[in-house]
């Protein structure tokens, strides 16, 4: 059954297709590099704890990093090979910070630790499932990586199974839809069973005639549906998927559970039915590799841990008229200063756009109040005017005008006719308000902290003048005590000397 959306979320724009998958090519396996790095952040959460020592040798699948307590993910061996070092390198994160990474020389034999697979998955408690996905590292593959089992533990009633695509260049999920349709409604089905959910929509959009043809040709499990949406911009977002498919709007400063609704990427449903059924950790993905500036794009995939410029090799290499890196798409990329970073389980495309494909270039203008802005904005929000508070950070109006409500897709940036750089005005106040707000709780905890040592210290004293007090009564005691005694004797029933 093809569902219709319901409603359409708000703002938006069509933005030229660019994917790279779209000429249909298969996914291109990408050979091992001679070292990979692993980064032992690359989820939400803490860094998982390293479980593995220099020199030890390890298989595919192997658990490299354990999960922390709390929010985190477990970390495994992407290929056979020994440890060779424990240390700092470059990742790609918004701070640009080095981090942790375990360095690991595939072996050349890429022999293969696999969990024990859970054939009758469909009757498994849902407790063990989750345990499985914990176990097999998984996370969300469309992007935030947030780890699965964590996302899953709430029951829901429905499953939205996310493969809209919504930035131009990005062919990942199309691809995998066209190749494994199977693996991703078997995903589905699992991960309705884990949730509880009674109703899953699978989404895609309307330029995706090849995955749509694949996903038809499967039987759909009962409760789930496919939905084919128009081609927007940002429809792939969490809140603006769950508007067009439900009707109903996420709550300003609420969650998707808040309503019932989960939502998961396609390759996360497909990772999450491999870890369970075949006992695969995760320790793949597919990249798209795009934009003018590489000679042969197209959808790889790639053990996690590849650096980028091995993959940029396989790819053909760099064009002449490169000249920017970007992890992402090209409205919510991360840009890169260079090429030496891993890819993690969250990079979806690497995009090398040429000098006519990057706005960079071009100077920053006054703003001409057009509320081009205002009409693409998905949320609601009025960016020329946040953009204003941002530069002072007047923190109250940026709270009244929902700062934190912008997801930074960048829509207004692109039709900004003065070019003004709007979303890094917003990453810029919201890391200052964030800043600011970790002082505030650090100073309320030392306060708190100033509070309970006073009062500790006032329990002690009066403690203390206690048993002075028991101190100077006790003569007395003493005194009733030898009294006690000698009456006790003289009734008889004393102690009798020998
Ligand atoms: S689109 Fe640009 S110029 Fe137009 S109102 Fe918004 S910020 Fe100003
Ligand atoms: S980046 Fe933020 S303000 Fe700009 S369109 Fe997207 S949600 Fe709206």
């Amino acid at each position: 059954m093809i569902a219709r959306p319901l409603a359409r979320f708000d703002g938006g724009l069509r933005l030229p297709g660019h994917r790279a998958g779209k000429d249909a090519a298969p996914i291109r396996p990408c050979p091992l590099p001679p070292l990979l790095v692993v980064p032992l952040l690359q989820h939400a959460g803490a860094p998982a704890l390293p479980c593995v020592e220099v020199g030890q040798t390890v298989q595919r699948g192997e658990p490299i990093g354990h999960a922390p307590s709390g929010l985190g993910a477990a970390l495994h061996a992407p290929c056979s090979g020994r440890v060779r070092g424990i240390e700092a390198r470059p990742v790609p994160h918004p701070s640009g910070l080095a981090q942790d990474c375990v360095l690991i020389e595939p072996d050349g034999h890429d022999t293969a630790a696999v969990l024990p697979p859970i054939a009758d998955w469909i009757a498994a408690p849902a407790s063990t499932l989750l345990d499985r996905l914990h176990a097999a590292g998984l996370v969300g593959l469309g992007g935030a990586a947030f780890p699965t089992d964590a996302k899953l533990a709430v029951p829901r009633h429905t499953l939205i199974l996310n493969g809209a695509e919504c930035e131009p260049w990005i062919g990942c999920d199309d691809a995998l839809l066209r190749e494994r349709a199977a693996e991703v409604i078997d995903g589905a089905r699992l991960l309705a069973r884990i949730v509880g959910a009674t109703r899953c929509i699978l989404a895609i959009e309307d330029d995706m005639p090849q995955a749509l043809a694949a996903l038809r040709a499967q039987p759909l499990p009962p409760g789930c549906e496919l939905a084919v949406l128009p081609a927007r911009y940002p429809q792939g977002g969490e809140r603006q998927l769950i508007q067009a498919l439900t009707g109903l709007e996420v709550p300003r400063g609420g969650l998707p559970r808040d309503l019932g609704v989960v939502v998961q990427n396609v390759a996360t449903a497909a990772a999450a039915w491999r870890a369970v059924a075949l006992g695969e950790a995760l320790v793949e993905r597919v990249v798209t590799v795009a934009g003018p500036g590489v000679r042969r794009p197209g959808n790889f995939r790639v053990r996690i841990g590849t650096p980028i410029a091995w993959l940029i090799e396989q790819a053909g290499g760099y064009t002449d008229s490169a000249a920017r890196l970007l992890l992402g798409g090209p409205l919510m990329g991360l840009a890169l200063p260079h090429d030496e970073f891993p890819v993690t389980k969250g990079s979806n495309c690497v995009l090398v756009l040429d000098a006519h494909t990057t706005r960079d270039s071009q100077p920053e203008l006054p703003c001409i109040r057009c509320g081009e802005c205002s009409r693409v904005c998905p949320a609601r929000l009025l960016p020329q005017q946040l953009q204003a508070y941002a530069r002072v950070l007047d923190v109250a109006q940026l709270d009244a005008h929902g700062l934190f409500d912008c997801i930074e897709c960048g829509a207004c940036d692109q039709v900004c006719p003065s070019h003004i750089p709007l979303v890094d005005w917003y990453r810029y106040a919201k890391a200052e308000l964030r800043a600011r707000g970790a002082a505030d709780a650090e100073a309320k905890a030392a306060k708190r902290r100033f509070e309970s040592r006073n009062a500790r210290l006032e329990r002690e004293a009066a403690e203390q003048a206690a048993q002075r007090a028991a101190k100077a009564a006790a003569p007395d005691a003493v005194q009733a005590a030898i009294e006690r005694a000698r009456k006790k004797r003289d009734s008889g029933f004393g102690i009798r000397d020998s």
